[in-house]
Order: structure tokens, then sequence, then C-alpha cells
């Protein structure tokens, strides 16, 4: 029997309405934890935690913030392995995969303890003679924060270590799948000195934590990730709250690889397999459309089969494995329909594809390449979220472009090609928030800012110093010194 884990409200551990359990999706024998789920009430404990702590925390110096922060930013990067562990055994990355979040969750609180020192306001002269105008950045209030389950340490770093930079208290709902990588973020962060109901921790649903938070009104703002149907209820919720809140959307993505003629066969095999599957192709940045010029293609696609059927895919925790298991049965699911739908559409299945059976019971899929595709498919439309990619033939670098655009989604896009004239001339072309020459789609970097365009995102960039734009508002104040 494991101990139920505890919310955390106004500085203290407390029990919740109901229990919560994680499953590994690598052995759905073996039970993680158990967690104690917060109902309607105890969420607007923690808002009114939140409320009544944010004076203070607002009025606190940068240098207690670095503190606390940077404090946050050691134990994380200390405890990596361990944490990466529970992260792989909890979501199904590969354990490298799990320490490498891990520790990319401990630099963006490092980031962040350095970014408390450096907001500074700005002085100057007035237009009008005798006065004097000064900006300055506050913060908003209460952040409400709802997170998804496929990076469930890093995407809560990137929100939770601004938010309290600048100086914002926090009600931190993470998703249902994973609340064991959100409640022991949550333990390091309480260890760090912040005062009682700076920080909070809230399991449980979207329908009662997450519509709580979107309906309180002392929660000033919302940072949201999650998927596209999900954001438009929050954009719908937090626009009709009185008042209305602030908020910023990170969704989906059907982000495009394009692979030309002159790209290094080799490179592009290794971007796509990347891309694609790694993460089982449970990232916003997957590259889950493969445009592929004439010339290159029938080499790309049996290069690809070759270097598809020699990767591992089992317990996320074996040393060597490439590819975890996917989530849990209700993905699986979606990915078998989407398997299904790609085949009736009259793609070719080329490689994978297949529920594959492993020493433990898990959900484990082989990775699927379609071929035969085309941009209006389904399969080349609608977000899949797991290992399932489609290659479109393309004529040409512009039909490919061309390809690459029609979307609705716009976060990630690549090219690999040796080409300086294409690969510049897709970065300036491509609408995407981040774009990728001879590198998987993703947003490596934690310093810089992630994001995307058309229906990806909405609102302020997170990460890097772009940051401050959404957990901060601008004051003007006019003195006339007399
Ligand atoms: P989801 O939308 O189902 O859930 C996300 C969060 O919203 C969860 O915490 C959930 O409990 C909460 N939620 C659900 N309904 C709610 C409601 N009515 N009110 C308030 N909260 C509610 O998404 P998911 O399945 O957890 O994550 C996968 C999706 O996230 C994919 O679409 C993926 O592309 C996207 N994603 C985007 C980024 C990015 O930065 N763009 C990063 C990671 C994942």
């Amino acid at each position: 029997m494991t101990a139920i884990l505890k919310n955390f409200i106004g500085g203290e551990w407390v029990d919740g309405s109901g229990v919560t359990k994680n499953i590994n999706p690598s052995n759905t024998n073996d039970l993680v934890g158990e967690y104690a789920k917060a109902d309607k009430a105890q969420t607007e404990k923690a808002i009114a935690a939140a409320k009544a702590a944010f004076p203070a925390w607002a009025q606190s110096t940068p240098q207690v913030r670095y503190d606390a922060l940077n404090k946050i930013s050691t134990e994380i990067l200390a405890r990596k392995e361990e944490l990466g562990r529970l992260l792989a055994r909890e979501e199904g990355k590969t354990l490298p995969e799990g320490i490498g979040e891990v520790a990319r969750a401990g630099q963006i609180f490092a980031f962040f303890a350095g970014e408390a020192l450096r907001l500074i306001g700005e002085k100057g002269a007035s237009v009008r003679p005798g006065l004097d105008v000064e900006l300055t950045r506050e913060p908003v209030g209460v952040v409400g924060m709802i997170t998804p389950w496929n990076f469930p340490i890093a995407i809560p770093a990137w929100k939770i270590a601004p938010a309290l930079c600048y100086g914002n208290t926090v009600v931190f709902k993470p998703a249902e799948l994973v609340p064991g990588s959100g409640h022991a973020l949550a333990e390091i962060i309480t260890r760090s000195g912040i005062p009682a109901g700076v920080f909070n921790l809230v399991v449980g649903s979207g329908s009662v934590v997450g519509q709580t938070l979107l309906e309180h009104p002392d929660v000033a703002a919302i940072s949201f990730t999650g998927s596209v149907q999900t954001g438009r209820k929050i954009a719908q919720a937090c626009v009709l709250s009185n008042p209305m809140k602030k908020f910023q959307l990170e969704m989906g993505g059907k982000n495009p690889l394009v692979v030309l003629d002159d790209a290094d066969l080799k490179t592009a095999v290794e971007v796509a397999v990347n891309g694609a599957y790694f993460s089982t192709g449970q990232r916003c940045t997957a590259s889950s459309r493969l445009i592929v010029t004439e010339g290159i293609h029938d080499r790309f696609v049996a290069a690809m089969a070759e270097r598809l059927s020699g990767l591992s895919v089992d317990d996320a925790l074996k040393a060597g494995v490439h590819m975890g298991p996917v989530v849990d049965q209700s993905q699986l699911d979606q990915d078998l329909r989407y398997i299904k739908i790609g085949q009736d559409e009259g793609a070719k299945l080329a490689f994978g594809g297949e529920l594959l059976k492993r020493e433990n019971p898990g959900h484990y899929l082989q990775p699927a390449l379609f071929t035969e595709a085309n941009n209006n498919m389904r399969i080349a439309r609608e977000e899949i979220f797991g290992p399932v990619a489609a290659v479109i033939r393309a004529k040409n670098y512009e039909e490919a472009l061309a390809i690459s655009n029609d979307t609705e989604f716009g976060l990630a896009s690549g090219i690999c090609t040796t080409s300086l004239k294409y690969a510049s001339h897709y970065k300036r072309n491509s609408e995407s928030g981040m774009v990728m020459v001879n590198l998987p789609t993703a947003g490596v970097d934690y310093h810089v800012p992630f994001g995307g365009r058309k229906g990806s995102s909405y609102g302020a960039r997170e990460q890097g110093s772009y940051a401050r734009e959404f957990y901060t508002t601008v004051k003007t104040a006019y003195t006339f010194p007399g």
C-alpha cells in the first residue's frame, strides 16, 4: 500500500475528495502512485490562498525570487536521474528522454532566477514640458496553469518559473494522466522558501479543477497548453469571465518536414525518425508530415523503412530502447483509428502500425509510416499525437513549401537540404513559430521563445525573456515634480 500523495494549498499538504491513480504505460500491472483529487471547494481555497499571498510576493525583492528559483533549479538538476525515472515510468518516455526533460526544467528555473534580477523599468522625459514618465512592469496576479500530459515536468516548469520570477502567485493543475511528475515538481517548489500560498498544487480533472480556475473572478490569467478543442473552451471561458482573464494557449500541430533532392539522405532519415517517432510521436512539435521531393522520394522511403525496422520499441526504462509505449489505451485507440483511416483514404502503410507484445503488458505500437499520402487526407490534416507519419510526394521545392504551409496549424516546421538558398527561403516563408534546418522539428533551447502561429497558438510567447509579456502588465506613471 503506498501513501496517497496530497495537494498543496496555502502552504499545507491537504487530503482531497477522492483518489486518482497513474499506471505505468510500459507495464499496466504497475501502479505508479495514488493522489488526492481536489474538488471545487479545495480549488477555491487554493485560489484564495494565492490571492492572499499575492501582495507580499509581488513586492518581494528580486533577490528573494532569485534565491527561490535558483534553489528549485539546483534540486531539480541534482535529482534529474530519479525524476527522469519517475517521468519515464509514468508517461512512457525513454529514460534518456525523461532525464533530458527534467534537466531542461532545471535549466528553465535557473534562467528565470537570472531574469528576476533583470526586471528594471524605464524612465524618460514626457513629451509635455516638466513631466517625468515611467514605465514599470507589474505582476498580473493569480495565474492558473492547466497543462498536458506529454511534457509533465518541462511544460509546468516553463509556466511556473516565469510566473514566480515576475511576482505572480500560482495555482497549478497537472494533467490527469501525470499527477506524479506534477507532484514531484511541486514538492521541490515547496522547499524553496517561498511563502505559503505563493504556489499551490491542485490535482484533478479539467471539468472540476480546470473549470473552477476558468470561472473564478480572482484568477487573473490562465496559461494553457493542450489540445485545440480544450484551448477553444479556455478562450471562451476567459473572455466571458468577469473580469475577463488574460490567457495564452499553446496547442496542437501538424508539423511538416520537407526533404529536398539535395539533402544528405542519412541526415534526413535521422532527422525524420527523431522528429516523427521519438517521445512515441507524442510531441506537439512531432514531424507528422514528411514532404519529400521526387528525386529522393524512393530512396528516402526505403531508408526510412530500414531504419524503423531497427528501432527498439519496449519498456521505457530498459536500456537502449528507442521508443517507449503509447501513454494510455485511449491514445492507442486513437492512433489505431487513424492508421485505419489512412488505409481507407488510400495511403499505403509502408511500415509498422502493428501492436507489439513485450515482456510486460503495455501499450506498444510499431512506428507507422504511410506513403502515397496527399495533403487533403485526414492523416495529413488532423493531429494524431502518436508514432504515425505520412510521406507526401512533391514535384519540387516550390510545391513542397506550398504543401508545408497548407495546414491550419503553425507550430514547428523543418527542412533537410544542403542548399543555403532553399534553407534561407524556407526559414523566411514557412508559416510556423519554429523552423529547423537539418534538425528534427522541436523546440530545443530553454532560453529562447517556444510557440507557434495560426491555429497552434494564441497570445504571448512562452520561454525566454519573451515570457515577460504574459506574466507582467505594463504601468505608465506620470509625475509633475512641481
Ligand atoms: P487536453 O486538451 O486534453 O488537456 C490539457 C489540459 O486541459 C489537462 O490538464 C486537462 O485536464 C485540461 N482540461 C481539459 N478539459 C478542460 C476544461 N473543460 N476546462 C479546463 N481544463 C480542461 O490535452 P492533452 O491530451 O493533455 O495533451 C495533448 C495536446 O497538447 C496535443 O494536442 C498537443 O499538441 C498539445 N501540446 C501542445 C504543446 C505546445 O506547446 N504547443 C506542448 C505539448 C502538448
